[in-house]
């Protein structure tokens, strides 16, 4: 498919560097266009290897009928000036994991997840539950490693498990999986997509070309996830708090086909949102005979993906937990409720205007917050508000004093700061390691 062909990439960050060395084997014509400088050495490389490579804001221009393919990088939208005229004159505009799966090896067996959330926590959940058991299991997606880095060394016979967003999923149409995994839908990223009903459709490619023989993984406690699945023809097994599902959970444990496979008290992963994401995993992993033991082991032990209510430590009784992720009220909610504990709760980060009483439904076991950076005035106030005792700095170094000041055996420390972290950070995840850190030196 991928031969002596002329191949537009749009956007080179990692994917596209990785789908231009893959295709620049194949005597493919490549120009790769991206509006930001790259990597010399990539570029180098790429030049190398018979690429051109140019650096502008207006690629437009450098495209016309000649070209065969447009492989663009997923979060580019499909308004996108360049993507609108790949489509009027009739080339096909995908990604770099749909050109990716036309060099699979077809006699493997691909385990794919999406989801509006809990993709990267279900994705990680399968890949160690497979690995604790089998050898030949390879994971990316969204995830890690682009697809294109390492396709050509998985041998008939493995397991590929892969992440797959909504904005990955517009742009594939040969794409299928033996086993999919969709863990809910809400409506998230509509600024991408033209109405929640495309974001709904998009998701539901996710089961394309599948048949009976082919495994759907439902969410039964949600209706929209439900509802996008009531016509396709895979074969499907549900999950969720009923026990009339394939995989449920109760306050005591989680069960598969009406057998226990492991109790609540053993799990480190914590919440009800995290229960569910076992249970999808559990089904997936099944139909490969993974045993009950090889799931005990995986979850006795797994904190969570970084950054996501992640348990870092305990230290005298006192439960540390990283949720650097949760960068708005919905998620900070969802952390919230995980707990039964006393919690001393860090928010604070960029102000987007979002009122933080949309976390007074899960405010309850909130013994005291610490507040830092640009909300912290709003959220003194809203402490106020609630009588829930606050205290208040500039940073989080600091708001970590107070925090070390007011801790008590029992609680709970959960940085779940319903803010992005912009204002003092490049991102969430520094965000989260400061936090980590601070923990390691108490
Ligand atoms: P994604 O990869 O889809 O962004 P993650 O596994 O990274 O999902 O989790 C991101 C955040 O989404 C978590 O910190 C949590 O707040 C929330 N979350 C995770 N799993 C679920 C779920 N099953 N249902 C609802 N929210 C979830």
């Amino acid at each position: 498919m991928f031969n002596n062909k002329k191949i537009f990439i749009l956007g080179m960050a990692r994917s596209g560097y990785e789908a231009a060395k893959l295709l620049s084997d194949y005597n493919n014509e490549i120009l790769v266009t991206d509006m930001s400088d790259q990597d010399q050495n990539q570029v180098k490389d790429l030049e190398e290897r018979g690429a051109k490579i140019v650096i502008t804001d207006n690629p437009v221009p450098l495209l016309d009928e000649s070209y065969d393919y447009v492989i663009k990088n997923p979060g580019i939208k499909y308004d996108n000036p360049l993507v609108v005229k790949a489509k009027e004159l009739g080339i096909k505009v995908i990604n770099e994991v749909e050109m990716s799966y036309s060099f699979l090896n077809k006699n493997i067996n691909i385990i794919g997840v999406t989801g509006s959330n809990g993709k990267t926590t279900t994705v990680n959940l399968i890949y160690k539950f497979m690995t604790e058991e089998k050898d030949n299991v390879f994971l990316g997606g969204n995830i890690g490693t682009p697809l294109s880095n390492f396709v050509r060394s998985i041998e008939e016979g493995s397991y590929l498990v892969l992440e797959i967003s909504d904005h990955q999923l517009v742009d594939m149409y040969n794409f299928k999986t033996n086993v999919s995994v969709l863990t809910n839908i809400t409506p998230t990223h509509l600024d991408f997509h033209a109405s929640y009903d495309v974001y709904k459709s998009m998701k539901k490619k996710i089961f394309n070309h599948h048949t009976k023989d082919d495994i759907a993984v439902i969410n039964s406690d949600d209706k929209e996830s439900i509802n996008v699945t009531s016509d396709i023809e895979s074969t499907k097994y549900y999950y969720g708090t009923n026990n009339d599902n394939k995989c449920y959970f109760d306050d005591k444990a989680i069960y598969y086909d009406n057998e226990e496979v492991v109790k609540l008290s053993d799990i480190v992963l914590k919440g009800k949102h995290n229960y569910q994401n076992i249970c999808a995993a559990i089904i997936a992993v099944k139909e490969y005979g993974i045993s009950n033991e090889g799931i005990r082991n995986v979850l006795k032990n797994f904190k969570g993906v970084e950054h996501r209510l992640e348990f870092v430590k305990e230290v005298n009784g006192i439960k540390f937990y990283n949720d650097s992720k949760a960068t708005n009220c919905v998620s900070t909610n969802i952390a919230l409720n995980s707990f039964k504990e006393p919690t001393i709760l860090l928010l604070g980060g960029t102000d987007r205007g979002h009122s933080f009483h949309d976390l007074d439904e899960s405010i309850s076991n909130v013994k005291a917050i610490v507040c830092y950076g640009k909300t912290k005035d709003r959220i003194e106030e809203y402490a106020k508000e609630m009588n829930i005792p606050c205290y208040k700095s500039n940073n989080l170094k600091e708001a970590f004093d107070d925090v070390k000041k007011i801790m008590e055996k029992g609680d709970v420390v959960l940085l779940s700061p319903a803010c992005a972290s912009w204002d003092q950070y490049k991102c969430f995840e520094d965000r989260g390691n400061e936090f980590k850190s601070l923990v390691e030196e108490i």
